[in-house]
């Protein structure tokens, strides 16, 4: 004990990077405070991959077990032409580029009640709140949360996600960095009236796609809708009526089983919607407060690399916090350090995704042609960009 008063944080998002940063900053002597809008850790949520670097970090912090249990092990793919037909059937991991047996897929749910378990007791969250005001001086941060409490920390981080509202306080209108793929998005649970087992149906025409993704045997399917949408559909992002008739104005007339999900779609309860796009910054700081995770650096979930590269964002800025005692010195041997990894993530999508999402006739013809192939290889081509980063060691 050098008697010295711990460095103050406050981290901003209580999901995947703000937990993960929570825990190496309180094993490297932080005093740390998280803040998260929602009353309490988000559970339930659609699947999302742990992969490559990733599976080190979780390794590290003793939670790879726990992860490997809550795998969700879907075993198969099947993509259907306009009439339902199929296309063909592979490995979900051929698709995805991941390793088999190592990489993970997990519910987001049980990914941040890990994190969240980890560090619940040596940390302290403040749920249901958020940040009002941020004001940077010499000394500190001071902060002013929604419910009116005024505290002083050393440092803030923003980990609050793809629409950060830390990032737009510091630096301006998401607008700036936000770079469309020119596809919209929606998600939503319905009843798996099919009886689908560990499978992932995918219907496609020309810029529609239809998913149904049955995690284990639950008797509810997570049911996905991804279309060309050039220009960021402005008036539906503010508005649900909007969004649902969007939607249904787009997949009218689709053939399969598409009818039956809009009509979901109309009754869903948890209707997520959301265009597909990155976010793309000069710097991840501004003095004292700092981004991670989406916030800083979303790759879009068509890269299904957000939550790795959160959870090794995370540990990137931890390790140079521990390092530096100089904050500014920190941030930036962050940033050196972790913008390559970031880059070669984000670019996996430098075609805007339509590799997997075709918008002509012409390219699903050659995307059907190219799974295909894939489905006849006897092993899948990895992804190297999950991988494309050595983590030094935590001191
Ligand atoms: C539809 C969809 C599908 C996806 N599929 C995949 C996939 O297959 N694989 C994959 O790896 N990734 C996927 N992702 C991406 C993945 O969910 C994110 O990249 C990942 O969760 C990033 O974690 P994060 O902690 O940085 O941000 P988020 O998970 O977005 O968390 C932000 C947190 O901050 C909180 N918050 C927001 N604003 C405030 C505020 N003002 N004050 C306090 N708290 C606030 C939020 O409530 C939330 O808890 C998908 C994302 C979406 C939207």
């Amino acid at each position: 004990m050098t008697g010295e008063p711990k460095r103050t944080v406050l981290i901003v998002g209580a999901s995947i990077a703000g937990p993960a940063l929570a825990y190496w900053l309180h094993r490297s002597g932080f005093a740390v405070t998280v803040v998260e809008k929602a009353g309490a850790p988000r559970a339930g949520g659609y699947p999302i991959d742990v992969r490559g670097t990733a599976i080190e970090v979780v390794r590290r912090m003793g939670i790879l077990p726990r992860l490997r249990a809550a795998h969700v092990d879907m075993r198969l793919c099947t993509f259907l032409d306009a009439d339902g037909s199929e296309v063909t059937s592979l490995a979900p991991h051929a698709v995805a580029g991941s390793v088999e047996g190592q990489d993970l897929e997990v519910r987001r749910g049980d990914l941040t009640a890990s994190l969240h378990g980890l560090v619940r007791d040596d940390v302290e969250f403040l749920f249901g709140n958020s940040v009002a005001t941020l004001d940077q001086t010499r000394q500190g941060v001071d902060v002013t949360f929604r419910d009116g409490r005024q505290r002083t920390f050393d440092l803030v981080v923003g980990a609050d996600g793809m629409h950060s509202q830390t990032r737009r306080s510091l630096f301006g209108p998401e607008e700036q960095f936000h770079r469309h793929l020119g596809y919209g998005i929606a998600i939503f649970t319905m009843p798996n009236t099919r009886g689908l087992s560990h499978e992932f149906l995918v219907w496609n025409t020309p810029g529609r796609a239809a998913g149904l993704y049955a995690v284990g045997d639950s008797p509810e399917l997570h049911a996905f809708l991804h279309f060309h949408q050039p220009e960021p559909p402005t008036r539906a992002l503010r508005d649900p009526a909007a969004q649902r008739e969007l939607i249904a104005s787009v997949y009218a007339g689709a053939g399969w089983e598409v009818p039956g999900i809009i009509e979901a779609m109309r009754d869903a309860e948890d209707l997520f919607f959301d265009t597909a796009g990155q976010i793309r910054m000069p710097h991840w700081s501004s003095d004292r407060v700092a981004l991670v995770g989406d916030a800083a650096y979303a790759p879009s979930f068509l890269t299904g690399q957000g939550s790795s590269l959160a959870l090794v964002g995370a540990y990137m800025l931890a390790h140079a916090l521990a390092t530096h005692d100089d904050h500014t010195a920190a941030y930036a041997a962050c940033e050196r350090a972790l913008r390559p990894f970031v880059a070669a993530n984000q670019s996996l999508v430098d075609n805007g995704g339509a590799a997997l999402f075709p918008i002509t006739a012409q390219a699903l013809e050659q995307r059907n042609a190219a799974l295909r192939a894939l489905a006849a290889l006897p092993a899948a081509p990895v992804r190297p960009a999950h991988s494309a980063l050595a983590l030094p060691e935590m001191p």
